[in-house]
């Protein structure tokens, strides 16, 4: 199989990189079934840089066979959990040794900036990994008081072969979110990353390797969603299905288990995060987060704080110093040392942002700043605020996945509320404000996963992360991920209870 091999010479980061290119299967490397390729686009510049092998259906019937084996042969049950976390903490220090590369692979995918991919896609990807190393001899049942004559307990025992299909927003990190918590539980898995970005993925398969994991325990074959992906949602063998990305797709996930086997499923989807700002916030700090809410990442994340509702004695004043905030942002190459802001990932994304764009302004919402194309080249978007809209607008409602803001004003607390809860989506919400009564208040009465007081996109690998109502099925993170990855066992001994 191919390689990739890029001697990088950048103000951020100058070395050279080889990642394998094909799919991995059985702790080795082949070419897809077919023998095609897709293209890598350079979101930077639109140029094509590498080829990664084309998996398909039966790739994915290797993986599975090569998994099912490890899983009844070396994995699973058979490797205490102290040795999996063992070999966790071992691939999460080879995974330090190559931060910069790795770092420099998602820039390269995805177009984020340098400095985030390091300071935040590999740390919290090599933090979730050390997370779950913990937990890999610490997941465990129950014994539970019936009566004297009785023994009952729990055993929480890994599910088998697990499908996990990722998204190019966070390659890596959602990469890390989902092999910690299947690997901890002793599952074994077959792993799809986005057709876009698929290179940080395929080097750590290297250190799998090299760290000693047995073969089959983590495969992955790249492709397409509409086969590779669909192949392991419908797929007779694959126990159960992980997957982040759209709402579209997740219910297509949903089908595809409900169709074969009524695999386990997870969802991670979208988002329209309201951001609350109270007339009696710091302006400065609710400046500051509102715009790491829309713009961090380029507005690319599920989480994303895309509903800005401002109280009106502080509107003008707040909408001000936002709008001098986004004007502020730098925009560039990706590997510039002062990059702020660099592409959006495909040109698809770019013209389903611009699309949206164009909608707010035909709908009669005001540009406040932004919405138009940064540069002549690549897929820049300048960072957009739009005010005077309606809660029927495409832009209030629908989730953009972009660096564009909608700002409301409102009046009364409980309207606002009843409008920032007026959406399809639960992913997460922010509050700022100084009042402790406004805050817990206003969190417990927004339909969100997650509530952030005074920040916003603020993660940790130990709190759980999840959708309400269309924005997912269950939790990602913390102790709560763990249920994903275990089927519980009731056990009933009977010592002396008669008939
Ligand atoms: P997507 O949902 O199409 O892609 C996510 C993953 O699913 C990719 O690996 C893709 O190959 C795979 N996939 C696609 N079709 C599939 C199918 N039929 N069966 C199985 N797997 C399939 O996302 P996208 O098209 O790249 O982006 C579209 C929109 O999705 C974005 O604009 C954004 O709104 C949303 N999105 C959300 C997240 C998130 O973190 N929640 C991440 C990426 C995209």
């Amino acid at each position: 199989p191919s390689q990739f091999v890029k001697e990088f010479d950048t103000p951020a980061y100058k070395g050279k990189v080889t990642v394998n290119t094909g799919v991995f299967i059985n702790n080795e490397w082949r070419d897809g079934s077919d023998n095609t390729t897709i293209d890598l686009i350079n979101p930077t510049n639109g140029q094509a840089y590498a080829k990664i092998s084309e998996g398909t259906a039966k790739d994915v019937d290797l993986a599975v066979e090569a998994a099912q084996k490890a899983f009844d042969t070396t994995w699973g049950l058979k490797t205490p959990g102290l040795a999996r976390g063992e070999l966790m903490w071992k691939l999460a220090f080879a995974m330090e040794e190559i931060q910069d590369e790795l770092a420099a692979l998602e820039v390269l995918d995805n177009g984020k900036t340098f400095k985030d991919a390091k300071s935040i896609d590999v740390a919290a990807a090599i933090g979730c990994i050390k997370y779950y190393a913990g937990w890999a001899d610490k997941n465990m049942g129950q014994q539970i008081e019936t009566h004297e004559g009785k023994f009952a307990y729990t055993r929480h025992e890994p599910i088998g072969v697990v499908g996990q299909i990722i998204p190019w927003n966070f390659p890596l990190l959602m990469w890390s979110w989902k092999i910690g918590p299947a690997l901890a539980t002793g599952n074994v898995i077959v792993m799809k990353p986005s057709e876009l970005t698929p290179l940080s993925a395929l080097r750590c398969c290297d250190l799998i390797k090299k760290v000693g994991f047995p073969p089959g325990v983590i495969n992955v074959v790249t492709g397409y969603g509409q086969t590779v992906g669909n192949a392991i949602s419908t797929h007779m063998k694959i126990d159960k299905v992980a997957f982040t990305g759209s709402t579209l797709v997740g219910r297509k996930i949903m089908e595809g288990a409900a169709k074969s086997n009524l695999k386990k499923v997870t969802l991670e989807l979208g988002g329209k995060s309201p951001n609350i700002i109270f007339d009696d916030a710091d302006i400065d700090t609710a400046v500051g987060w509102a715009s790491h809410g829309i713009y961090w990442n380029h507005g690319q994340a599920c989480c994303a704080g895309s509903r800005i509702f401002v109280q009106e004695g502080i509107y003008d004043k707040f909408l001000t110093a936002f709008a001098k905030k986004a004007q502020s942002i730098q925009i560039g190459d990706p590997f510039g040392p002062e990059t702020e802001q660099g592409p959006q990932v495909s040109e698809m994304q770019y013209d389903r942002i611009m699309d949206y764009i164009s909608s707010g302004k035909e709908e009669g919402a005001t540009v406040h700043t932004g919405g138009e194309r940064h540069g002549s080249e690549g897929y820049f978007i300048k960072p957009t605020i739009f005010t005077d809209t309606h809660p029927d607008m495409r832009i209030v409602k629908e989730e953009i996945f972009g660096p564009v803001g909608v700002v409301i004003k409102f009046k009364d607390v409980a309207d606002m509320v009843r409008q920032a809860n007026d959406t399809v989506y639960g992913l997460a919400a922010a509050i700022f404000t100084k009042d402790l009564n406004t805050a817990i208040e206003t969190g417990h009465a927004l339909k969100a996963g997650t509530v952030w007081i005074n920040c916003i996109n603020n993660l940790d690998p130990s709190v759980p992360f999840g959708g309400f109502k269309q924005s997912g099925i269950g939790r990602e993170l913390g102790q709560y991920a763990l249920a994903n990855y275990t089927n519980v066992k009731a056990v009933h001994v009977n010592l002396s209870m008669p008939i």
